[in-house]
């Protein structure tokens, strides 16, 4: 049973952030940013039918080499219309894991569809894929080539991965489980813009993916998403219903759908093009600020800091603490020590499956996220701290 000096954490904490107080993740804006969000106000077209929008566009799906992307005014959004995109059935289950944040399972709800939460690795956030299959083939049936959820009786129609940190979850053979019990796969890769999975980028290896530019992200846009995917049919019907579903007309009002008005503004997808454009540089200083992390802790028993999978290049949105299984100091010690010395650092979200509000949902048994609750706190990730690094 190891015993940490959360005063130790601090102090390498302290040295890193020079006696400034840095958020958990902090945007830095250039000039470049400033100008091209003038250039939009002058436009005047600052609303989603704005060039702006398509140029952000069309950098991000040649940034990702996605055929399709639509941007939208959140994450949430996006979450939201990838599910309407993929026609998900009123009243059947989707696959998630428990530890994410609360939007991955809101949008499930949102469709009439229900949260079933699954666990995560024993030593990181992101499914266990290996316990998934185990999990599944015990209660799921395939009956008339649909797939049941035998204890509900409800059909199971998609699974949702997230890439938590970013860091790629075990993609290939989720993918196998997907294409056998013939779900949809989804990945929310909100934290994981630029994180790459063998040679694919995240948010383009499922059937869609969802992004997210909030204040917090890699890349934000003030607030913003957008759905990615190569399926012709899905990014048409994702245009179009989360536009009023309005039919082309030159003056015209007649709407084929009752839809939704989510698209990113002009104003905040000009605030992003060059963001897109800066996007490896900034992946390279969140490498360098994890680096730093690992040589910093590398001599404290009883941590480790969450690096990447093999074969996979993280983009490292959140470097975290990840406490022994068997350390015997608490992450509320560690926690309020970071704070009383002037350093932010957080737990991980509740997992949902704790939250009152998805207190009924089914789920798999929670062998590890729990645990890691109690085992994991996020660091100060600005990619600017990485800057007299190196
Ligand atoms: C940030 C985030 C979202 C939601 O994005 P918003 O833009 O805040 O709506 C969804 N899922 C995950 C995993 C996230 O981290």
């Amino acid at each position: 049973m190891f015993e940490l000096k959360p005063r130790d954490i601090a102090k390498c904490l302290q040295l890193l952030q020079n006696g400034e107080f840095y958020s958990i993740h902090e945007p830095r804006f250039k000039k470049e940013d400033e100008d091209t969000v003038i250039a939009c106000i002058r436009s005047t077209f600052v609303s989603y039918v704005s060039d702006f929008v398509k140029i952000f566009e069309s950098e991000l799906s040649q940034y990702l080499g996605a055929k399709h992307v639509v941007a939208m005014s959140s994450g949430t959004a996006a979450l939201h219309m990838s599910l309407v995109g993929a026609e998900i059935p009123h009243d059947s289950e989707i696959l998630l894991p428990s530890l994410t944040f609360v939007a991955t399972a809101n949008a499930i709800k949102y469709v009439g569809a229900h949260p079933h939460f699954i666990d995560s690795n024993t030593d990181d956030p992101n499914i266990d894929v290996g316990y998934l299959r185990e999990y599944l083939l015990h209660i799921l049936t395939i009956k008339n080539g649909q797939t049941i959820n035998k204890k509900t009786g409800r059909a199971v129609s998609a699974i949702i991965a997230v890439h938590i940190f970013g860091h790629p979850v075990e993609m290939t053979e989720l993918k196998k489980i997907a294409d056998e019990y013939n779900l949809i796969l989804i990945e929310d890769a909100a934290q994981a813009l630029g994180s790459i999975y063998k040679d694919d980028k995240c948010s383009v290896i499922g059937d869609i993916g969802t992004l997210s530019f909030n204040g917090n992200k890699i890349l934000t846009t003030g607030g913003g998403g957008a759905v990615i995917t190569n399926n012709e049919k899905y990014a048409q019907r994702i245009r179009h219903l989360s536009t009023t579903a309005k039919i082309p007309h030159k003056w015209d009002f007649i709407h084929d759908s009752i839809a939704y008005n989510l698209r990113l503004p002009g104003i905040n997808a000009a605030l992003g093009i060059n963001q897109i454009r800066r996007l490896e540089e900034t992946i390279a200083f969140k490498r360098t600020l994890s680096q730093y992390y690992q040589n910093s802790f590398k001599d404290f028993k009883g941590l480790t800091i969450l690096h990447e999978p093999r074969f996979c290049r993280s983009n490292y949105w959140l470097n975290a603490i990840l406490l022994d299984a068997n350390c015997k100091t608490s992450i509320q010690e560690i926690l309020s020590c970071l704070h009383e010395n002037g350093i932010f650092a957080r737990p991980l979200w509740m997992p949902l499956h704790q939250l009152d509000i998805y207190r009924d949902a089914p789920r798999a048994t929670m062998h590890n996220a729990e645990r890691l609750y109690q085992r994991i706190i996020n660091l100060p990730s600005s990619p600017f701290l990485a800057e007299g690094l190196s």
